[in-house]
């Protein structure tokens, strides 16, 4: 297939704004967070319940944090603004329209540039990004179902991507970098179990070299970023299968089972023209100063690819490292502040950046995704990671031991001192014990001793090797290593 077919691929990113109120009353616009959901329809009055005769009050933070977003994406922002009625009908939109945009989305050509794994760049164009309200939430039981109409009114910005995508991983890469801004921008939470950041899937299959595009399919409301990319790679197997077989993909709105790892049909797709969009009569047109759109200009925060640069250049990173150091404020933040304890303990900055990306970047980087959360939703906290790098420079514990204890406070959050002892996990590097043990594996192996004036890499590694077993593996090697040098160095001159 891989030769023969290519895929296309267009991203809709459903993102919750974090305002206080609603986008059309003064209801909380922060419905659930973590356990502590608020009783069902408490969070309601007669605008975001959509009772007959009100009429909604635009927010002005929703406005500011759509400009916000748009300029980070290099957006051209609208300073005309209409809203407009989608219709259609579902129990959990009562009024029986949604408000949101339509022609004159506020956002619109901006671009959003990715680089795979294998060093490409790309340039992804975001066609739009629009205001619109979120509806309410069905809840279904066993025999009936009910309405929960607390999310509804919830502001949302929708970011539509251009279908410029070709693979899942560019989509994942895109959509961890729209990710990375908004929570940057602080203008969204990024919490994809709840939905706060949720993405629909587009995508159809053309003949490799083709200009048309083919029939796409939309996988809905899929929720992590992992779970896109295997969505994709599902659907792009399936549709290939489709047309192999001489049959042909139909227009249509699939879901994601990931505890089968597949895709399943949900509905045919509805078109465009059935939602019978027009102008929101109840709101007057948005009008926005070009003053308004300068001032948020100014007090932009850095952005992803700002930090990238500058984390290269002050901690001297690799651009990969800090790449993913980057790719997440929370991660960035939290790297920052433990580089900062560290010289402020009067370390050199790169000798404390460099273990610390290492560790964070490798054995940290790869919890956070294994449990697909952020390094602040984990018990793993900054004081573990000081402890762990202090401890390494300090030849307590080895670089193995390390990734355990790491892999150990992240599991229960126990301070690194305590596991270190718990765990054995210690590092032996007094030198009088230590060479006790040089002097018996000596003694131990007379003939690979003779053997080292001919091979001595070979002879040293395994000498090394023994010394280590013979320490159950708490001695300091780069000690048991030096030991050892000494010791043949002044053999081989006492013998020449
Ligand atoms: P709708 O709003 O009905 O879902 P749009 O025309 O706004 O339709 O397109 C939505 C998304 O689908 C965009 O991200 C776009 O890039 C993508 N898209 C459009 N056509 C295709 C196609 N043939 N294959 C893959 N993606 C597509
Ligand atoms: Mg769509
Ligand atoms: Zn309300």
């Amino acid at each position: 297939m891989a030769n023969v077919y290519e895929a296309v691929i267009g991203l809709e990113v459903h993102a919750q704004l974090s305002t206080e109120t609603k986008i059309f009353c003064s209801c909380q616009a922060r419905v659930e967070s973590g356990k502590t959901e608020i009783p069902a329809n408490s969070n309601t009055c007669p605008i975001c319940a959509g009772h007959p005769g009100i009429l909604p009050v635009l927010n002005k933070k929703v406005v500011e944090y759509a400009i916000k977003a748009g300029l980070a994406t290099g957006c051209e922002i609208s300073l005309v603004n209409i809203f407009a009625r989608k219709n259609y009908f579902y129990p959990d939109l009562p009024k029986g329209y949604q408000i949101s945009q339509y022609e004159n989305p506020i956002c619109e050509n901006g671009f959003l540039e990715i680089i795979t794994k294998d060093g490409i760049k790309k340039k992804i164009n975001i066609q739009r990004i629009h205001m619109e309200e979120d509806a309410g939430k069905n809840v279904h039981l066993a025999e009936f179902s009910l309405v929960n109409l607390n999310r509804a009114g919830v502001p949302l910005i929708e970011i539509v991507s251009g279908p410029d995508m070709r693979s899942a991983e560019e989509a994942g890469v895109y959509l961890r970098g729209l990710h990375a801004i908004l929570t940057y921008l602080d203008i969204c939470d990024g919490n994809m179990q709840e939905g706060n950041f949720r993405c629909d899937a587009n995508i159809s299959i053309r003949p490799r070299g083709a200009k048309e595009f083919g029939t796409r399919t939309e996988i809905k409301n899929v929720n992590s970023f992992r779970f896109v990319e295997k969505a994709l790679d599902y659907e792009i197997k399936r549709q290939t299968d489709v047309v192999q077989s001489g049959q042909k993909v139909i227009l249509e709105t699939r879901t994601y089972d990931s505890g089968r790892g597949i895709t399943l049909s949900l509905r045919t797709k509805e078109e465009a023209h059935d939602y019978r969009y027009f102008p929101e009569p109840d709101l007057i047109p948005l009008q926005i100063s070009q003053e308004l759109v300068e001032e948020i200009k100014n007090v932009l925060p850095e952005l992803p690819s700002q930090k990238k640069e500058r984390f290269a250049k002050d901690f001297g990173l690799s651009s990969y490292d800090a790449s993913v150091l980057t790719s997440s404020k929370n991660l960035a933040l939290f790297f920052e502040k433990a580089v900062r304890k560290l010289v402020l303990k009067g370390w050199n900055i790169l000798d404390a950046s460099k273990p610390m990306a290492n560790f964070l970047t490798g054995e940290v980087a790869r919890l956070l995704n294994d449990e697909n959360i952020e390094i602040n939703q984990s018990k793993l906290q900054i004081d573990h990671i000081v402890d762990v790098v202090t401890a390494v420079k300090d030849g307590l514990l080895s670089s193995t031991g390390a990734k355990q204890v790491i892999a150990m406070a992240w599991k229960n959050g126990d301070s690194v001192s305590i596991i270190i002892d718990r765990e054995g996990l210690r590092q032996v590097s007094d030198n009088n014990i230590l060479e006790q043990i040089v002097e018996k594996i000596i003694a131990n192996y007379p003939v690979q001793m003779t053997q080292y004036l001919s091979c001595k890499e070979k002879i040293l590694g395994f000498l090394v090797g023994q010394a280590m077993k013979e320490s159950a593996g708490k001695a300091n090697p780069v000690v048991i290593q030096d030991l050892f040098m000494k010791k043949l160095k002044g053999d081989h001159n006492a013998s020449s």
